[in-house]
């Protein structure tokens, strides 16, 4: 398996909208459990293939394993969200793309997802608290949007230019 290397925002990558997987083939397998081996290490909940520079719809998540510490890893090929309840719920979220920032974002607090997995066989299921929560910031990424995007313009921009110093620091370093 490879670590592969996560994409920090401002990345117009982060900002496209994603093409469905077509081919369900080893590389897919394969690229799934990088995807995996990725956010494991980071360490993350949720990471999406645009994030690692793959313009497709794809994700990866384990919500299990901070709170429980049993893994229970899920990759989600050309997910949908189908249903969403019309409780909402608010949770801190962050993002591997925007490393060190926080803030509160509200959601639907439980979805229902139908999805693909590596070998194209469908799936359906619900999802609530923190799974839901994950499940709707990693399918936003599919759709170019970021966690950012739903706070209010001046903090969004506070974010985004503490990102840019953090690119150019790493650059120079
Ligand atoms: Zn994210």
């Amino acid at each position: 398996m490879t670590l592969k290397t996560i994409l920090i925002h401002p990345d117009p990558r982060l900002k496209k909208h994603c093409d469905p997987v077509t081919d369900f083939d080893r590389d897919l397998a394969r690229f799934s459990d990088d995807m995996l081996e990725t956010m494991y290490d980071a360490p993350g909940v949720g990471l999406a293939a645009p994030q690692v520079g793959l313009i497709k719809r794809m994700l990866v998540m384990d919500c299990a394993k901070e709170a429980e510490g049993t893994p229970e890893p899920m990759v989600l090929v050309n997910p949908e969200v189908t249903w969403t309840s019309e409780e909402r719920n608010v949770y801190e979220e962050g993002c591997l793309s925007i490393p060190g920032q926080y803030a509160e974002v509200e959601r639907p607090k439980m979805v229902r997802v139908k999805w693909q997995d590596v070998e194209g066989k469908a799936h359906e299921q619900e999802f609530d608290e923190l799974w839901a929560t994950c499940v709707q910031h990693e399918i936003d990424h599919l759709d170019g949007v970021l966690f950012i995007d739903y706070l209010k313009p001046l903090k969004r921009q506070m974010i985004t230019r503490k990102m840019q110093k953090l690119k150019r620091d790493k650059a120079r370093a």
